[in-house]
């Protein structure tokens, strides 16, 4: 190609500011899980690009990766165009296009009918949706308790663990004090569940010149830029905070003060063995628990202020019983020798000395370089401090450590760490972020009890989602029969706080304890990505009564925006818009975007019209529940309370009266903030906003929120909390005390469930090694087999995105080099994976760091050949793989669930697995491949490249 010379160039007009964009229009970002604010610039009414909102607190004008990606969600082939109705077997993709108002009426006489008789018939779960608090709230009215959202594949035992122990967890609850901890901790993190946030505060902290420790069996993504990277083997982390706690408890080397004043450290537990009240609370006559004064030697009201308590001892009290504080029994269990570092480290596959030295480094840095800000504050009882003083070692932990059978107690390992540190909600430690702290453990109760679940009515007992605190609240009837169809608060899974969407196909097919009617799912790609055993799975959803020749699931409502492996499995297809194309709010009421230092919420708008005939789910599900005549959705006469849809929903529903789904300009005047009557023009003033709401508290209600006065009245006024009391944190879990399952009390477990309470449940944390490898020991599975989350991509939804795709397209099986070379596999070569439940074969790529019993991959890559609008022979279906065809939803003995006996938490990480080189000849692809699936009717032919910017670049050489 020939240059033009300088004159040329010169004579030419160079545009050097062109304008390239006519229109910004702020929304909050659905690419991953952080919500960032984003601007979306458009020319002639396209995106032209996507950047983050400077003005956002959650992000601040970072955008990343995904984030400037959605404009090829935008642009994806998979897009759902029209509702679809199954004309062929299910699994054969064979539909045909319906009008919406044939769908709709469909769908509810399908309800219809099952809410008339028998409203525990529907099962209505929901995948990674941020429409919660929508969603629970539609399936009480409908009366069913068999509701839930994706927590229970994801991450419940960090949060029920966390609302169990402190009244708050990580991510949405509570994140590090980045501008000020001098030692960050974090575990098992995948990049996704805290992306832009955990980036911008790395960034604080390495720039504060702060240390990061990572402790994950894979040093990829964050743990890249860690000072110390710790590769512990998979499940093991409960054990190895155990041994951290034993050496800090070794040392004395405990905040013994925070523990006696916030804590239920000092809480006097009765030892009387063999009898209905051991384990108990010592509770005077009004059942508030007790405490032992160390100067005026007596027990005394553990909740007023200005006792002298005593952590160690046992006690005679004044009726003669015995009884020991909490905190005796806690140290006496983590100075056990199975949490020595020499023991721990063993089967954590570390030295013992990363236990010890880590240990004394948490010990220095949080009472040798305490960090004092000059705010006075009060305390809940009054008592003014003129600073507040901090200890700044602070931890984040995810996915990593809780998607295991051990999870619940290894997160509240972890939490019962932070309280021993006295680094919760202080400069410099973990910070609760509004509306928590809440009460440990939580209101409400879950609905749903014997008797609550009535015909043709609203749920009784309130929401189907919520905190047990003892064998009364479960969901079981007489005999111990679980009432919900994934057993969800049964004795398999008694805080089951999120449920447990992966047994649902399983006991829904097995009619197990009952069988259902319609399973109607949103955004849950329950026949692929998230099943676990995709090829039982198919053959559940596909399964017919031998007699009758109908389904075993009888009838499938499956609603998602673009055209995953799920939509085959469907009878009924609602197709959802894009998140540029709805409304959507990021509430308090649901998982919001607050921050320590103040609570937020935003919304979402339609920042694009609608070119194909989609609707928001949220608006699909209120007409639903207007078709259906639900309580809450329909007038006296039988109109809509809602004719405006979501966005009427967003703005004049209240939960409770001046609360809604949003807390900003609240008030007939828009003036109220928090709490007030709905405001017609409450969207109109986010969307001049930047379509977000923050509020900072005033300085002296930023810390310690659990016992801060200002802030608890604040709270209390904004509805967090029902009342400004200080919150407790429970280093001794009463509810978990296990009487039930040694006999005592009015409802007792079934004798085959006695035992597994009897084991897994217990006042304080305590480590077991994972259930599945425990269950193979002796068989040849000598590995552990895990995923991690690429930065670049957020669950299944972006390995079809154009743009994240060019980036990562297909996975390897990732193995530590010294592995590698002791069993003769190189790089590029092609093995087998196999476990109890399947095998799967992919390509090995070689690292150095990661755990030497270790094999990982990306999660989520793998895809179905002709799924997601992507071509057949598109890498993600012939080399991408997914563990998931290896992980069983049972154990190896075929009758308990793979997952957490107190939470039901899917053990996603349990995995254990054995490999071997193919054999020379093998086929260079993936396994197993499925059939292909057949395209969609609507479906348009697949660019061959799905180009980006031609418009724009035609556009303007044609102006
Ligand atoms: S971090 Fe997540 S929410 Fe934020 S811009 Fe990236 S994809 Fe969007």
């Amino acid at each position: 190609m020939t240059r033009p010379s300088e004159s040329e160039t010169l004579d030419r007009p160079i545009a050097r500011s062109p304008e390239v964009a006519d229109e910004i229009k702020t929304t909050t970002c659905y690419m991953c899980a952080c919500r960032c604010g984003v601007r979306v610039h458009l020319k002639d009414g396209r995106i032209r690009y996507i950047d983050g909102n400077p003005a956002h607190p959650v992000n601040r004008g970072v955008i990343c990766g995904k984030g400037a990606a959605g404009i090829m969600k935008q642009e994806s082939p998979a897009k759902l165009a029209k509702p679809l109705l199954r004309t062929g077997p299910r699994g054969s993709n064979e539909f045909r296009e319906i009008e919406w108002d044939e769908a709709l009426a469909l769908a509810a006489d399908w309800l219809g009918e099952v809410r008339r008789t028998d409203p525990k018939r529907l099962a209505f779960f929901t995948g990674r949706d941020q429409s919660q608090a929508l969603t629970g709230w539609w399936a009480e009215q409908f009366g069913t308790p068999n509701y839930a959202a994706h927590g229970g594949f994801c991450s419940v035992n960090m949060a029920a663990a966390g609302l169990y122990t402190i009244g708050g967890s990580f991510w949405e609850f509570g994140e590090a004090d980045f501008e000020r901890t001098k030692l960050f901790v974090m575990f098992g993190v995948a990049e996704d569940h805290g992306s832009n946030p955990i980036k911008l505060g790395l960034a604080k902290l390495k720039a504060n010149g702060a240390r990061f420790v990572s402790v994950n069996p894979v040093r990829t993504g964050y743990s890249a830029i860690a000072d110390q990277w710790i590769g512990l083997r998979p499940g093991t982390d409960g054990l190895f905070i155990g041994a951290l706690i034993g050496e800090l408890l070794r040392a004395d080397r405990v905040d013994f003060d925070f523990l006696a004043r916030y804590t239920n450290a000092p809480w006097l537990v009765i030892d009387a063995p063999g009898t209905a009240e051991h384990g108990l609370f010592a509770r005077d006559a009004d059942g508030r628990p007790l405490l032992w004064d160390g100067q005026r030697n007596e027990a005394v009201d553990a909740h007023v202020a200005g006792s002298s308590p005593r952590l160690a001892g046992a006690v005679v009290l004044a009726d003669g019983r015995r009884a020991r504080p909490a905190f005796e029994l806690l140290a006496e269990r983590f100075l056990g020798p199975e949490y020595l570092p020499e023991a721990a480290a063993t089967a954590c596959g570390i030295a013992p000395e990363v236990i010890r030295s880590l240990a004394a480094e948490m010990a220095r840095v949080a009472f040798e370089e305490t960090i004092t800000l000059d705010v006075p504050w009060t305390d809940w009882a009054g008592r003014r401090h003129d600073k507040m003083v901090g200890r700044p070692v602070s931890f984040h932990a995810m996915r990593g450590i809780s998607a295991h059978s051990n999870g619940f107690h290894t997160c509240r390992t972890l939490h019962v760490l932070q309280m021993l540190l006295g680094a919760i909600d202080c400069p410099g430690g973990f910070r609760y972020k509004p509306p928590f702290p809440k009460p440990v453990p939580p209101p409400p109760r879950p609905g749903g009890r014997l008797g609550e679940v009535r015909a043709g009515e609203k749920l009784a007992g309130g929401p189907p989602l919520g905190f047990v605190q003892g064998p009364a609240d479960l969901l079981v009837d007489a005999d111990g029969t679980p009432l919900r169809i994934d057993k969800a608060y049964s004795w398999e899974a008694p805080i089951a706080a999120h449920g447990l969407m992966h047994h649902v196909i399983r006991n829904a097919w097995a009619a197990d304890p009952y069988p259902i009617e319609v399973l109607f799912l949103f955004m849950a790609n329950m026949s692929w990505n998230s099943a676990m055993n995709i090829g039982e799975t198919l053959k559940m959803l596909t399964d017919r009564d031998p007699v009758s020749g109908d389904y075993k699931i009888p009838k499938i409502i499956y609603a998602d925006a673009f055209a995953s492996e799920m939509v085959a499995y469907a009878d009924l297809v609602l197709p959802d818009t894009t998140y540029l194309e709805r409304h959507d709010s990021i509430s308090l009421l649901d998982r919001p975007i607050s921050d320590p230092d103040g609570p937020a919420d935003s919304i979402r708008r339609p920042v694009m019209p609608l070119d194909r005939d989609v609707r928001p789910f949220q608006t699909v599900l209120l007409d639903l529940g207007v078709r259906l005549g639900l309580p809450g959705l329909v007038k006296e006469d039988g109109s809509a309370v809602y004719p405006g849809g979501f966005p009427d929903y967003m703005v004049n529903h209240q939960r409770r009266p001046g609360i809604g789904m949003l807390a900003g300009w609240r008030g007939p005047e828009g003036d109220q903030h928090g709490v007030g009557a709905p405001n017609p023009k409450q969207l109109d003033a986010y969307i001049a906003n930047g379509c977000f709401w923050h509020q900072k508290f005033p300085e002296s209600a930023r810390f310690f929120k659990h016992a801060n006065r200002d802030y608890l009245e604040i709270a209390a006024r904004m509805g967090y909390i029902a009342s400004p009391d200080p919150v407790i944190m429970q280093i001794y879990s009463e509810p978990m005390q296990r009487l039930a399952a040694q006999g005592f009390g009015p409802v007792q477990p079934p004798d085959s469930e006695r035992a597994r309470i009897q084991r897994f449940f217990d006042p304080l944390p305590i480590w077991y090694a994972p259930l599945e490898g425990e269950a193979l020991a002796g068989q040849d599975f000598p590995m552990a087999a895990i995923t991690q989350r690429p930065m670049i991509m957020y669950h299944a939804w972006d390995s079809q995105n154009a743009w994240q795709r060019q980036i990562l397209g297909e996975n390897r099986l990732y193995l530590a080099r010294s592995t590698a070379d002791r069993l003769g596999i190189a790089e590029d070569d092609w093995i087998w994976v196999e476990s109890h439940a399947g095998r799967i074969k992919g390509q090995v790529r070689l690292m150095e760091g990661c755990n030497p019993d270790t094999l990982w991959t990306w999660n989520a890559i793998g895809k179905r050949a002709g799924a997601w609008g992507l071509d057949p022979a598109a890498p993600e279906a012939r080399r991408g793989v997914l563990l998931n065809h290896l992980i069983s939803d049972l154990l190896p003995d075929g009758r308990r669930g793979n997952c957490d006996p107190v939470t039901g938490q899917a053990a996603w990480y349990d995995l254990k697995v054995r490999i071997r080189k193919c054999d020379a000849g093998e086929e260079a692809m993936s396994a197993p491949q499925y059939p292909d699936l057949k395209p969609l009717p609507h479906a348009k032919p697949r660019p061959g490249i799905l180009s980006y910017g031609a418009w724009f670049r035609r556009r303007r050489e044609n102006a």
